[in-house]
């Protein structure tokens, strides 16, 4: 049966139905195309010869309704069943492509110089109306955007991005912060160790330490970055996950100091509606600790499912830092003072988009990925 032949029938009719004889059959198409390409350029015939039989061979394959391409397009892609649509559909794709960069007939020899003087042009350039090859933008990921968003409101208030290493050591994730070997968060379940000493970060504090035994004070930092934990995944939590904490540490850094910058901080990134609250609350690594929530932005605090009926949202945990923690990275607690908070930016990603999963931010789905 000649190509010809084949390209007339169905898949069905060809008896084909396991991939590996549709990838041959393809295969076999591809091969045709060599040989015939081969074959005209092998031959010595006259200008106008060439660009007549340079057309024969480009409809013969491309020409629409009609060609060979076509024609397969016709029957052997769209008459197989759905099930195995995909994997015809790569194979036709791939010939398509082939067919049409081998038999193009502006690079076909003879064909160019006919076609410029038949259309009596000088020097042919490139057709203008042809549609370009479309190359499709990536965009930026929602946790991306709405970090560098939280980013920009501290570096507004003079803040400083320091970043640091995932891989930590035990001693600045948990010792240098305050976290006394029988706090629970220094379980198994929780944290992933690497070895006795070494682990994958389970929050950015760390670099908090680091930025105090480099710089010293005074201190205004934002850390955003990956954190790890042990967590099974559900619809709030992710093994990884990415925070943003924030340290100021200066003289006189009181708690009116933290409230003012983290109601100023909410304002800027929910509406300038938006009301703030503090309650207290524990940490290791701070003292007094707080936790600050805002006023619901989708319902203005009227409670709605959002904020389960109770008009307030959490928004994260805040409060002045340790004195142990000033020591542990090389501050004169006597002299300096500081005040710290820690987010979860995916936390704010999902109120600002209003996402209910946190297993969409890393499923790679371009449906939701285009949406941003
Ligand atoms: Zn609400």
């Amino acid at each position: 049966m000649t190509i010809d032949e084949k390209a007339a029938k169905t898949l069905d009719e060809l008896g084909l139905a396991d991939s590996n004889g549709v990838g041959e059959l393809f295969a076999e198409v591809r091969a045709a195309i060599e040989c015939e390409v081969d074959s005209f350029r092998r031959r010595e015939a006259s200008d106008s010869d060439s660009a007549c039989e340079a057309k024969t061979l480009r409809d013969r394959w491309l020409a629409r309704g009609h060609g060979l391409i076509a024609q397969i397009d016709q029957n052997w892609l769209k008459a197989t069943p759905k099930e195995s649509r995909g994997m015809v559909g790569a194979e036709f794709n791939r010939l398509r492509q082939y067919a049409t960069s081998q038999i193009d007939v502006d690079s076909l020899p003879g064909a160019r110089k006919t076609t410029s003087a038949a259309r009596g042009e000088a020097a042919r350039g490139p057709d203008l109306t042809l549609p370009g090859n479309q190359r499709e933008l990536g965009s930026i990921h929602p946790v991306t955007r709405v970090q560098r968003e939280l980013e920009d409101i501290f570096i507004g208030l003079g803040f400083r991005i320091e970043t640091g290493p995932e891989i930590e050591s035990v001693y600045n994730n948990f010792d240098a912060l305050n976290i006394p070997e029988s706090h629970p968060s220094r379980d198994d379940w929780d944290t992933l160790y690497i070895d006795s000493t070494t682990l994958l970060r389970t929050h950015t504090s760390p670099v908090q330490i680091r930025a105090m035994r480099k710089h010293g004070a005074p201190l205004y930092i934002v850390t955003p970055g990956k954190c790890y934990r042990n967590e099974n995944p559900d619809a709030t939590h992710s093994a990884m996950f990415h925070q943003i904490e924030g340290l100021a540490v200066d003289t006189d850094i009181t708690f009116a100091d933290l409230k003012g910058t983290l109601d100023f901080f909410a304002k800027k990134f929910f509406g300038e509606r938006t009301r703030t609250r503090f309650q207290p609350s524990f940490f290791p690594f701070t003292e007094p600790s707080g936790e600050m929530a805002a006023s619901c932005p989708f319902c203005g605090g009227q409670g709605c499912r959002t904020c389960k009926e109770s008009g307030w949202i959490e928004l994260m945990g805040c409060g002045m830092v340790h004195p142990d923690v000033l020591r542990h990275g090389g501050i004169d607690p006597e002299r300096y003072s500081g005040w710290a908070f820690g987010l979860g930016i995916e936390r704010f990603a999902m109120l600002k988009y209003d996402i209910g999963e946190i297993q969409n931010f890393f499923q790679s789905d371009v449906r939701f990925l285009k949406q941003f």
